[in-house]
């Protein structure tokens, strides 16, 4: 799944609607049916009496700090970062957040730089998230490097400065590069200075819900933002367990799982419900160097395509074994109905 920012202040800080890839149409096919979607709708319950599910980890890391909200109001991406960090805190859970430079003069610099401080202060790492969230199917090799570059001239110093490493990197869009030429290139960049890949293996597609969820919360709407927050965590327990169906397939275990988070209000207000999941489910959050010691991680990813797809779907690739298609479910149709008029306003 791939999503587009462009250049004005306002777009700068939306997600845009996905162009469809080939793999995201396979995943629209097997959309849901109206059932599954109302189905979204009735609220999250544990299922009394039911077998525990095995136990697994996974790493929590929130993209695009500091922060993506549906209008650049400072106050507003304040206060996400203050509850996001101050809930992670609550439960002990370690996290790290993935920076767009690039954001930092889109609002008031000193205070968009004071939110990464803070992420920092909490313990938590941050990671390059290049500094225009670029892609590397439109800016080439040398300008996508040039763009990661770019992305670590406040970052590092910060990191180096509280005594860490700065050495994640995550591609905006999942997009690696392509042809194998590009992928290479920008592989080997990585490589000779410092940066390891962060993959992602657990996708729910929070950024689509988060836009709604914005313009319910900026207007007042208590009901339709409580609506879409449970709309949202309902669909993400059923995705955490598509994906975890997923690495059984591949793997025939649970692998230490990488979840791919956004730095938004949503996620912020959804942290109780998220915990919740985790505890239901059996899976505990770690920190994302933890998770990448699992040896899944060595699996090699040869896919060499345009489109941004998470690491299970490339490894299905390398592994020639099939996912469990006809099980995925898209983002329930009011949600993406919702974000689609959003988008276009
Ligand atoms: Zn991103």
């Amino acid at each position: 799944m791939s999503f587009h920012l462009s250049g004005s202040i306002v777009q700068n800080f939306k997600v845009r609607f996905p162009r469809l890839s080939s793999r995201f149409r396979i995943k629209a096919l097997a959309a849901g049916t109206a059932a599954v979607v109302l189905a979204a709708f009735a609220p999250v319950s544990a299922h009394a009496g039911a077998p525990k599910a095995p136990r697994a980890s996974v790493a929590l890391t929130f993209d695009d700090l500091p922060g993506i909200v549906l209008k650049p109001e400072q106050g507003y991406v304040d206060e996400t970062n203050e509850k996001l960090l101050e809930r992670l805190h609550h439960y002990h859970f370690p996290a790290i957040g993935f920076v767009n430079e690039g954001k930092l003069d889109e609002i008031v610099r000193e205070r968009q730089i004071a939110n990464l401080e803070r992420w920092i202060k909490a313990g938590h790492d941050l990671g390059n998230h290049t500094f225009s969230h670029g892609s590397p199917n439109a800016l080439g090799a040398e300008g996508y490097i040039a763009d990661i570059a770019r992305g670590e001239r406040v970052i590092r110093p910060m990191m180096e400065k509280a005594h860490r490493r700065l050495q994640w990197f995550r591609h905006p869009y999942l997009e690696t590069g392509s042809p194998a030429a590009v992928k290479d290139r920008i592989d080997a960049w990585l490589t000779a200075h410092g940066y390891r890949i962060a993959p992602v293996t657990i996708d729910c597609d929070d950024w689509e819900f988060a836009e709604p969820y914005d313009e319910a919360v900026m207007t007042g709407n208590k009901a339709q933002a409580e609506r879409i927050r449970n709309v949202y965590l309902a669909y993400t327990e059923r995705t955490i367990g598509w994906y975890r169906k997923g690495a059984r397939v591949l793997f025939g275990r649970d692998i230490s799982y990488v979840m791919l988070l956004h730095d938004t209000r949503l996620n912020a207000d959804s942290l109780d419900g998220l915990a919740a999941i985790f505890k239901r489910q059996n899976m505990k959050p770690v920190a994302l160097d933890k998770a990448m010691r699992d040896p899944a991680y060595k699996t090699p990813d040869g896919y060499q395509g345009k489109d941004g797809i998470e690491w299970l779907e490339r490894w299905s690739l390398a592994l020639h074994k099939d996912l469990p298609w006809n099980e995925y479910e898209e983002v329930p149709k009011p949600i993406s109905e919702e974000y689609n008029k959003l988008d276009n306003r």
